[in-house]
């Protein structure tokens, strides 16, 4: 019996079909119509403006433009972004899709304007329609942000900057990381490998393996280091101009504002994490003695706590699992997982051409439905990704079910990951009940692992990240102290845990290059739901309501203020230390179950 492919025939029957060219075409003239309505009416950046019905009638008519291009044309770019998902091979799609982001570009365009516009709106001046006053968090996010704004000429010149020089950066650090490769014989007979390559080689059961694998990633590294600190210099002191320049005090705070969250929560946050990094160590300590080692080298993170065979899953019994615990949590959750089983919402198997990992689809507008795309291997794992996903389908639904906008459905990456986290922690926290003592020390393993990854890693990388913006405010940085600022931003989070480290972890990872703080929303995301996870342990029967409110209302206020109304005080540290007693508690049980089966060295 083969597992189930998802079914797009309800969203378009194809590309040449007469109902997507239709969709298209409505498109086009929308974003015509919008442009021609644009321009008329002087939706730009400019002078206070003198607020009257007229304005207010663009203001709500402008609303009503946005919310149906953005769903008409994101129905169009998710179905071709499925369709290539599911085969990469699928030229039909790839080219459409080029297309489309033309008419994307457009979009964008307007936006950018219509903010400007928005900026010159006082406070009391957005509430003027039933349409408006729906959007009235929305409207204010943008009035900060155009008041943010550097200037029509300026934003626009930004615009072309940002393409070619600080994309440009970006491009140079990616192209010359991913091109490069090095000649060596590792495992099997030599060859030219990639530092994709080695990084999964350090998933290596063979401690030789990983070693060589980590010493000729940093040997391939080393070769580039100075255009690669070139970059990273470009990057940073770029974001650092154009922060300064749109009037934030610091790159940090413009990317608080992005995330919805202010700098007390976020040090709220960190306090907490701080106090747990002991109790993290400890547990990578004892990771270290099931793989017969004192303590663990930075290529040992990734290698599984594992005693004996490990139990795997069919699709049928992942449903299953699914279905029973989302069941004894909230009928209404399983009653929806059930229904993307039964309507072929899900790609379950990996094969030739299908994109890796799991993810589940921005939202549908037209059928309300999303789609999930996983690479089922029936480990338990797997069952948790299933879960997982199935939270941000979830997410989505109860949008859906409270007729929000689409303008409404757009939150921040902070609050992107509150179902799916919360869904994940429903199915694994039960699940870890039905299990035998030497399986639930490998599941324990795994979760704790993956928690500590969001709170020890990701932290370093925002100490990393802070000192290089602020360091770079005074002047360009050598490779040299950036890798100092590493190695000390790895010591402050793992402490002792580790006996080798990795300097060089900058120049691996994307982020630091492509956007700024790509790192404290997941922590935030990851010990949010956890709080909230509490929450419904002490509550579990008025929890699930209360939680699809909050889950309807995620681009309807930020994160304080929802979080306020549901009792919580996200900026008082005593929230997250709530949420860490959660993996705090499970590395007590991991530590217990670990003397039963512990190596003796
Ligand atoms: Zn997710």
């Amino acid at each position: 019996l083969k597992n189930p492919r998802w079914q797009l025939n309800d969203l378009f029957p194809g590309i040449k079909s007469p109902q997507y060219q239709a969709a298209k075409m409505s498109v086009v003239r929308q974003l015509e119509s919008l442009e021609t309505f644009v321009a008329k009416h002087d939706i730009q950046a400019g002078k206070a403006l003198l607020v009257d019905k007229k304005t207010l009638k663009e203001l709500d008519s402008l609303l009503g433009h946005f919310n149906r291009l953005m769903a008409d044309l994101g129905d169009l770019q998710t179905y071709l972004d499925l369709r290539t998902a599911a085969n990469s091979y699928d030229e039909e799609a790839q080219a459409e899709s080029s297309s489309t982001d033309a008419l994307d570009a457009r979009l964008t365009l307007l936006d950018k304007q219509w903010t400007a516009w928005l900026g010159r709106f006082g406070e009391q001046d957005l509430l003027g329609s039933p349409r408006t006053k729906q959007h009235a968090y929305l409207l204010e996010r943008r009035r900060t942000e155009a008041r943010h704004q550097m200037g029509q000429e300026a934003e626009t010149l930004e615009v072309h900057l940002h393409a070619s020089a600080r994309q440009g950066w970006a491009k140079l650090h990616s192209t010359l990381l991913s091109q490069t490769t090095i000649y060596k014989k590792i495992k099997g007979a030599a060859k030219h490998a990639t530092v994709t390559d080695l990084e999964n080689l350090q998933l290596d059961p063979s401690e030789n393996v990983r070693e060589a694998a980590y010493e000729a990633e940093r040997e391939l590294v080393t070769q580039h280091l100075a255009p690669y600190t070139a970059a990273l210099n470009g990057v940073k002191g770029y974001a650092n101009a154009v922060a300064k320049s749109r009037g934030w005090t610091s790159v940090l705070e413009a990317s608080l504002f992005t995330e919805g969250i202010s700098q007390s929560c976020l040090d709220a946050l960190h306090q907490a994490c701080r106090e747990s990094f002991p109790a993290f160590r400890r547990f990578l300590t004892l990771k270290a003695k099931f793989l017969g080692k004192k303590k663990l080298a930075w290529y040992d993170r990734f290698l599984p706590v594992t005693v004996g065979k490990q139990k795997t899953y069919t699709w049928t019994e992942a449903q299953q699992i699914i279905l029973e615990h989302f069941r004894n949590y909230s009928p209404t959750l399983a009653t929806f997982a059930q229904r993307t089983f039964d309507e072929g919402w899900h790609d379950v198997s990996p094969r030739k051409g299908k994109t890796g990992g799991a993810f589940c689809s921005g939202p549908i507008t037209k059928t309300k439905e999303s789609r999930l795309l996983h690479n089922f291997s029936g480990q338990l794992g797997d069952v948790r990704v299933l879960a997982h996903e199935l939270g941000h389908a979830y997410h989505a639904e109860c949008l859906f079910r409270a007729n929000r906008t689409p303008l409404q459905t757009v939150y921040p990456m902070t609050l992107a990951e509150t179902a799916s986290t919360f869904c994940e922690l429903v199915v694994s926290q039960e699940h870890l009940k039905t299990l035998v003592d030497k399986d639930k020390l490998t599941h324990l393993g795994q979760t704790i692992f993956e928690v500590s990854q969001n709170i020890l890693d990701i932290h370093s990388r925002f100490l990393f990240e802070q000192s290089v913006c602020e360091a770079r405010l005074e002047r360009e940085l050598s490779s040299k102290e950036l890798r100092q600022f590493m190695l000390n931003a790895q010591k402050q989070t793992f402490g002792n845990s580790f006996s080798v480290f990795h300097d060089l972890m900058w120049v691996t990872r994307d982020h630091y290059y492509g956007s700024d703080y790509y790192n404290f929303p997941y922590t935030f995301g990851q010990l949010f739901s956890l709080g909230l996870y509490k929450e419904y342990e002490r509550n579990p029967q008025s929890f699930p309501k209360r939680f699809d409110t909050l889950l309807a209302s995620t681009s309807m206020a930020d994160a304080v203020t929802l979080a306020r109304e549901f009792g919580i005080d996200i900026e008082d540290v005593d929230f997250w230390r709530q949420s860490l007693s959660v993996p705090l508690g499970q590395v007590e049980m991991f530590e217990e179950l670990a003397k039963k089966y512990r190596p003796k060295s």
